[in-house]
C-alpha cells in the first residue's frame, strides 16, 4: 500500500476496520474487547499483536513496518475515534491514545542495525544498562502574543504534534503580525520522557569485542517500565540524532547516532538457567538438604529481626 494510492483517511479507516472486526480463533472480537477493557481500566495504550495484523491485512502490516510514524499516527487516530464513540467523556479526558505493536516478525541484533533501517519499525533484544530520570517533553505548544494591550493565544504548530524540534512561530496566528511569543506552560501539553541504554546480550558479542549499545526513548505511559539489568525486547522506530561529544562530531554536522523511539517494551522473565550455580554452591545445597534442621533454619532466616511468628514465616 503506497501513500499515493490511499489517503490518510483511508488508512485510518483500514485500522478502524481491523480494530472493530478482527476475530481471534474462538470468534471473540479481540480488540473490541481490549478497547472496552482499556476504558474500564483507565488505560491509554492498546497492545496489538503483529501476527493479527498480518492475518487481517498483509499490506497494512507491511505499511506499519515500512512507514511506522504515519501508520502509528493513523492507528492512534482510529483508536481515538472508537473510544470517542464508546465513551466520549473518557476520550476527552485522555486526549492521547497509543497503539503499541507487539512481536514484529524480526528481532534485530543491536550490531545488525544500520542506516538502511532509519525510519523503519524495528525490534531489538538486549539488557538495560542505564535509565535516566523522567523529564517532560513538550508535544503541543501554546504561545502568547501581547500586542497593543491585547493578549493573543494560539497553538503552534496549529495541527499535529511536535516531534523533533520546537519551532517558534514566525508570526502571531491571531493578528498575523511578527513579535515576541512566550510559551504558556499551563496551557501547553507535555508527555513523560525517559532515556534508557540497551546493551547487546553477552551471547551476541563476538569473541574479543566490546558489547555495543543503543539509546532508546520511552514516552508517556511506558516510562519507568524497565530497570537496569532487565532483559527487554523493544519495538520502535529507528531514528538518528546529531552526534555530540567526539572531535569528528564537532567538525562535522553530518554525523548522526542511532536511537530507538520506543513503541512497545516487553520485559522478559528471568529464566532459571540464568542463575549460575557453582560447584561449591551445589555441594553446599546438598549438604543443607541432608540437615534435619533445614526447615527451621530457613524459617528463622526469614526476617530474623522478628522473633516468633513461625507459622507466618513458614507460609512464605
Ligand atoms: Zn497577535
Amino acid at each position: 500500500m503506497s501513500e499515493e494510492a490511499v489517503g490518510i483517511v483511508d488508512i485510518v479507516q483500514s485500522f478502524k476496520a481491523f480494530l472493530e472486526t478482527f476475530q481471534s480463533k474462538d470468534g471473540v472480537l479481540k480488540y473490541r474487547e481490549r478497547i472496552h477493557e482499556l476504558i474500564r481500566m483507565n488505560q491509554k495504550s492498546l497492545i496489538v499483536d503483529f501476527d493479527d495484523l498480518i492475518l487481517h491485512d498483509r499490506e497494512l502490516a507491511n505499511y506499519v513496518l515500512d512507514k511506522p510514524l504515519e501508520a502509528l499516527n493513523a492507528f492512534s487516530q482510529a483508536l481515538l475515534d472508537i473510544v470517542s464513540r464508546e465513551n466520549p467523556e473518557y476520550a476527552r479526558l485522555v486526549k492521547r491514545f497509543y497503539v503499541r505493536i507487539r512481536n514484529p516478525p524480526e528481532i534485530f541484533k543491536i550490531r545488525g542495525l544500520n542506516s538502511d533501517y532509519i525510519g523503519k519499525l524495528v525490534a531489538i533484544e538486549g539488557i538495560v544498562t542505564r535509565v535516566t530520570r523522567i523529564d517532560a517533553k513538550l508535544v503541543k505548544a501554546v504561545y502568547r502574543h501581547v500586542a497593543e494591550g491585547e493578549i493573543h493565544e494560539f497553538e503552534y504548530p496549529p495541527e499535529g504534534s511536535i516531534t523533533e524540534k520546537v519551532e517558534k512561530p514566525p508570526y502571531c496566528l491571531i493578528c498575523r503580525k511578527p513579535g515576541k511569543f512566550d510559551l504558556v506552560v499551563e496551557k501547553s501539553e507535555f508527555i513523560d520522557w525517559q532515556k534508557i541504554v540497551v546493551q547487546e546480550k553477552p551471547e551476541e558479542v563476538p569473541g574479543g569485542q566490546i558489547p555495543r549499545s543503543i539509546e532508546a526513548i520511552l514516552t508517556a505511559d511506558i516510562v519507568d517500565s524497565v530497570r537496569p539489568g532487565d532483559r527487554v525486547i523493544l519495538t520502535g522506530v529507528l531514528r538518528v540524532q546529531p552526534l555530540t561529544g567526539s572531535p569528528e562530531a564537532r567538525s562535522s554536522r553530518s554525523l548522526f547516532s542511532f536511537y530507538i523511539d520506543v513503541n512497545h517494551v516487553e520485559v522478559q522473565e528471568k529464566v532459571l538457567e540464568e542463575i549460575v550455580i557453582t560447584r561449591e554452591d551445589e555441594e553446599r545445597i546438598r549438604e543443607l538438604a541432608r540437615d534435619p534442621w533445614i526447615r527451621e533454619k530457613i524459617i528463622s532466616s526469614i526476617a530474623p529481626g522478628i522473633y516468633g511468628y513461625w507459622d507466618i514465616k513458614e507460609a512464605t
